[in-house]
């Protein structure tokens, strides 16, 4: 840490670029640190609203769990779960409630936590061991309610103030999905990989993220302002004049830059050498198609839908799925639209999949569990809805079907025979199909790109994913920040298992597609180029970067540096040449 009059400066992990400054915001993601809020006196009664619904929730979740206790014999248990039923009709708690919220109008969660640890103080205060053990219960049961109480939309990030910097131990994709860039100017956590989804979602929206900084450290500083410096990985705990004029106008030269990017938009993606290049979007929300479509993209090359649930609670149905891929693919028009088949599991999940899936919830490595494709095949009934939604609106424009973390060739084939099943069962509906809708392949789990021969005589197309394949090929959490050394696509085995797709995918005509962060990284673009890759899906928002960075290549040049680079056997020589490679391209250009 170094530090000049009360300036603090922290380095951390780059997880998105950008520069904010904003003041700070601390994000609660466990129990015990619940937000406090003044609410206005004419909504009072919203929020005693809120503390109804979250008892009749938790009174819902016991009664339920009891049910299915009763079918097992476990009688002890259904025991306990009786005394929190009963601590959640217990008069004097709810009154006690009710009379605060009116006395000191603030938030409920803050409220409730408050009447807990008085009730906690009361129980443990009595010499009688009954009224001690309930404390456990007490506990429990509020740790129901406040997860409920937060659980609701509400209480996330619409108490943030415009122009927050969020500092959270660890923010999950779910968390930050609906946030947007004029509310929150930058996230910082202390947990967080490059890679991790929630990096992905912030990179997307444009809004700077740094991880690895001690968040607790800074909750006990007194903080007047910060700034957040994305690309040098930095943060500024009350910087002084000379620091805030300084990044003030960077802002300003680096908005100039991205202005100038987008005059781009308009132009072929080509390198030097007149090669075209295919460039798609990543998508995860209706706003990416506009954008996509506004930097004029070849279609969406990803939809990860998953996130029509991590936005919400729970499953989208058959028809709110219809909805909303026929409104995607009408937006579109002739452009494909390629759905990725839901990838929950991992660090895609939110609470209510886990409440609904205990296995999942009790999972040592969620990473290499129950994850995407495997979820599917043990629930059918959710990949049933989402087949039929997909082929339904499949009449209204281009999709195309993929399937996440295959791991073998079988479970692609599952997912063909379902969509025989389906497109069977709608043709019997009178329902109007195309005569094919292209299933793709995610190759992003080592046995698939080891087996990718075999899997391109199956899949109509591939897709590269190398967020998941450098994961499982370094066994390395794309999650964690301090295993960014170990986790980077720059490495031999990398750029060979690469080889080894694209070959499989000439040699067997299938459109081959890559769709990791990767394909936005500058530096790694000629390698990408050079081993053979022509289609390329970024977040929407890097269109621009992307195809500026493609204008610049030389293809020729781009595959003699790659027969260099798969020479090179040591990670450290790959990544000082695929550096070394960058810098003097930069050179050259100015
Ligand atoms: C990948 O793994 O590279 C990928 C594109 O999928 P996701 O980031 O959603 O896991
Ligand atoms: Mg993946």
């Amino acid at each position: 840490m170094n530090s000049s009059a009360n300036e603090i400066v922290l380095q951390g992990l780059t997880l998105s670029e950008g520069i904010a400054i904003g003041l700070p915001f601390f994000f609660p993601t466990v129990e015990d640190q619940v937000p406090k809020f003044a609410i206005a006196e004419e909504d009072l009664e919203k929020e005693l609203d809120r503390y109804k619904k979250a008892i009749y929730k938790s009174e819902k979740d016991l009664r339920k769990l009891c049910l299915n206790l009763e079918k097992e014999d476990a009688n002890e248990v259904i025991e306990i779960l009786k005394a929190h039923l009963e601590i959640l009709k217990d008069p004097l708690l709810n009154s006690n409630m009710e009379r605060k919220l009116y006395e000191e109008r603030r938030n409920i969660e803050s409220i409730f936590q408050d009447t807990i640890y008085e009730f906690k103080e009361r129980f443990l205060g009595l010499s009688d061991s009954f009224f001690q053990d309930r404390v456990k219960d007490i506990v429990d049961v509020s740790k129901r309610i406040l997860r409920h109480l937060s659980l609701s939309k509400d209480s996330k990030f619409f108490q943030v103030p415009f122009g927050s910097v969020v500092f959270s131990k660890e923010l999950m994709p779910s968390d930050i999905a609906e946030v947007n860039n004029n509310q929150v100017s930058a996230f910082v956590t202390q947990r967080g990989g490059l890679t991790s989804h929630t990096a992905i979602i912030a990179r997307a929206k444009g809004i700077p993220f740094i991880a690895n900084i001690d968040t607790q450290l800074i909750g006990k500083t007194e903080i007047n302002s910060i700034i957040v410096d994305g690309f040098k990985g930095v943060v500024i705990l009350n910087p002084n004049l000379t620091t805030l004029k300084k990044y003030q106008k960077t802002i300003k030269g680096k908005q100039g830059l991205f202005d100038k990017l987008q005059e781009i938009a308009h132009l072929k993606t080509e390198t030097l050498d007149k090669e075209t290049v295919n460039l798609f979007g990543n998508i995860e929300t209706q706003s990416d198609i506009d954008l996509l479509l506004k930097y004029n993209a070849s279609g969406v090359g990803l939809f990860r839908s998953e996130y029509l649930f991590l936005m919400g609670r729970e499953f989208p149905t058959e028809e709110d799925q219809f909805n909303v891929y026929r409104s995607f693919v009408k937006k579109l028009g002739k452009l494909p639209l390629v759905i990725r088949i839901f990838d929950i599991g991992g660090d895609k999940n939110n609470e209510y999949i886990l409440k609904q899936n205990k296995d999942l919830a009790n999972e040592m490595n969620p990473v290499l569990g129950c994850r995407a494709i495997r979820y599917l095949m043990s629930n059918e009934a959710i990949l049933i809805s989402q087949l039929r939604a997909i082929l339904r609106a499949s009449i209204y424009g281009n999709i195309h079907i993929l399937v996440p973390m295959v791991s073998d060739v079988s479970e692609l084939l599952f997912v063909r025979e379902k969509i025989q099943q389906v497109r069977g069962e709608l043709e019997k509906e009178n329902i109007l199909l195309p005569k094919k809708i292209p299933l793709g392949c995610m190759i992003e789990v080592p046995s698939s790109a080891i087996m990718s021969e075999v899997i391109a005589q199956e899949a109509d197309f591939l897709s590269i994913g190398t967020n998941d394949l450098i994961q499982y090929v370094m066994a390395a959490d794309r999650t964690n920040p301090h295993l960014s050394h170990i986790y980077t696509a720059s490495h031999p085995s990398i750029i060979r298992l690469i080889q080894m797709v694209v070959e499989a995918a000439i040699n067997n005509h299938k459109p081959l597609l890559l769709c990791g962060e990767i394909a936005a990284d500058a530096k790694f673009i000629p390698i990408l180029l050079g081993l053979g890759i022509r289609d390329l899906s970024v977040s929407s928002r890097h269109l621009p970067l992307v195809k500026d960075a493609i204008r610049k290549i030389n293809l020729q040049e781009a595959i003699e540096l790659t027969k260099k680079a798969l020479k090179l056997t040591k990670k450290e020589e790959l990544q000082e040449f695929i550096q070394k490679n960058y810098q003097e391209r930069l050179a050259a250009k100015n």
